[in-house]
C-alpha cells in the first residue's frame, strides 16, 4: 500500500528580508525535509508545539503554498506537477478543516451562500440541486433546513465547525486536512466533534491528515502518528506503540505532560528546559538538543536521521 498521499523530503524555507532593498539574509526552516505517507481511509496525526511546521505542511499539501523542495505525491501523482485542468479536480479531492469556525466563515453571508459559493464555482450541480445538496449536507452534520438561511453569527462555535465541516464535504473530497479543528472549542464541545467527524469518515470513506498540538485530541482520533519538532519529524509510528512505547526523548517529554491513557506506564512528568530555540537559527545537530536532558556531544555536532527501529516505528534520535 503506497498509500494516497505521500510526502517526500518535503522543505519549505521562507527567506528573512532586511532593508530597504530587502536583501535575503537568511531564512526560517520552516519544513525542513520531512517524509510520510497517509493510507486510504486512515487518520494520520501532525502534533507538535506551535510553529514546528505542521500547518505549513497542510497548506503545501493543499498547494496553498508552494515547497522550496520536495514532493507531495496524490494516488501516485506529482501535484506539483499537475496541469491546471487536472488542478481543479485535485482542489476538489483536498480539503481544509479550518481551526477557527469564528473567522474561517464570512459573516455578511448566509450558510447557504457559503456552501453554495463552492458548489458554483465547481460548477457541480443545477441551482434546484445546489438546494439539495446543501441540505443534505446540513444533515450529515447534525443541522437542520430551519439554519440554511442563517448568518454565522447566529450560531455557536460548535455549530460553525459543523458549518465548516459541511462546507469542506460539498465537493465530494476524499482527504481532508484538518487543522486543529477542535483547538478552539470548549472540550465539551470537541469531543461532539471528534466523534461528527468520525462518523463522517467511516460513512463517506474519508481520509484525514489530522493536525494537532493537543496529544489527548490525536489520541482519540489518529490511527497513526508524526511527531514533529522544528521542521522535522522526530518519531512516527501507529497510535498504541507511541502512547504506551514513546521513544524519541522530545515525544516523551510531550507525553508525561498528558493525563496517561495507560495507568500502568510511569507518569513522571518530564518538564521540557529552555524555549523552543529561534527557527531562524535552529541548534545544530540534533535540533533537540538544547532541551534535551540525555544530551551528549555527538548531539551538538551529528544531526540523527529518522530510522526504523522495528514494527514501522520510526525516531531519529542517537540514544
Ligand atoms: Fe536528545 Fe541527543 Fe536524542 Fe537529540 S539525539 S533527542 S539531544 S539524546
Ligand atoms: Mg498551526
Amino acid at each position: 500500500n503506497q498509500g494516497l498521499l505521500q510526502v517526500k523530503n518535503l522543505k519549505k524555507y521562507f527567506p528573512i528580508n532586511k532593508g530597504l532593498f530587502s536583501k535575503t539574509v537568511g531564512a526560517v526552516k520552516a519544513v525542513d525535509g520531512i517524509s510520510f505517507s497517509i493510507l486510504e481511509g486512515e487518520t494520520f496525526g501532525l502534533v507538535g508545539e506551535s510553529g514546528c511546521g505542521k500547518s505549513t505542511t497542510g497548506r503545501m499539501i493543499l498547494r496553498l503554498i508552494e515547497p522550496t523542495d520536495g514532493q507531495v505525491i496524490y494516488k501516485g501523482k506529482y501535484i506539483q506537477d499537475l496541469p491546471k485542468d487536472s488542478m481543479k479536480k485535485l482542489r476538489r479531492e483536498i480539503q481544509i478543516i479550518f481551526q477557527d469556525p469564528y473567522s474561517s466563515l464570512d459573516p455578511r453571508f448566509t450558510i447557504a451562500d457559503t456552501i453554495g459559493e463552492v458548489l458554483e464555482i465547481h460548477n457541480m450541480y443545477t441551482r434546484k440541486e445546489r438546494t439539495d445538496r446543501i441540505l443534505h449536507l446540513l444533515e450529515a452534520v447534525g443541522l437542520g433546513p430551519q439554519h440554511i438561511n442563517r448568518y454565522p453569527h447566529e450560531f455557536s462555535g460548535g455549530q460553525r465547525q459543523r458549518i465548516g465541516i459541511a462546507r469542506a464535504l460539498a465537493l465530494n473530497p476524499s482527504l481532508l486536512v484538518c487543522d486543529e479543528p477542535v483547538s478552539a472549542l470548549d472540550v465539551s464541545v470537541q469531543a461532539q466533534i471528534i466523534n461528527l467527524m468520525q462518523d463522517l469518515q467511516k460513512e463517506l470513506k474519508l481520509t484525514y491528515l489530522f493536525i494537532s498540538h493537543d496529544l489527548s485530541v490525536v489520541h482519540h482520533i489518529c490511527d497513526r502518528i508524526a511527531v514533529m519538532y522544528m521542521g522535522k519529524i522526530v518519531e512516527t509510528a501507529d497510535k498504541k506503540t507511541l502512547f504506551e512505547n514513546p521513544s524519541h526523548p522530545y515525544t516523551q517529554a510531550l507525553l508525561s505532560a498528558i493525563p496517561v491513557p495507560n495507568p500502568g506506564l510511569a507518569t513522571q512528568r518530564i518538564v521540557l528546559e529552555g524555549d523552543i530555540p529561534s527557527p531562524a537559527h535552529p541548534p545544530t545537530g540534533c535540533r533537540f538538543h538544547t532541551r534535551c536532558k540525555f544530551v551528549t556531544e555527538k548531539c551538538k555536532k551529528v544531526e540523527p536521521q529518522l530510522k526504523d527501529i522495528g514494527g514501522s516505528h520510526l525516531m531519529a534520535c542517537h540514544l
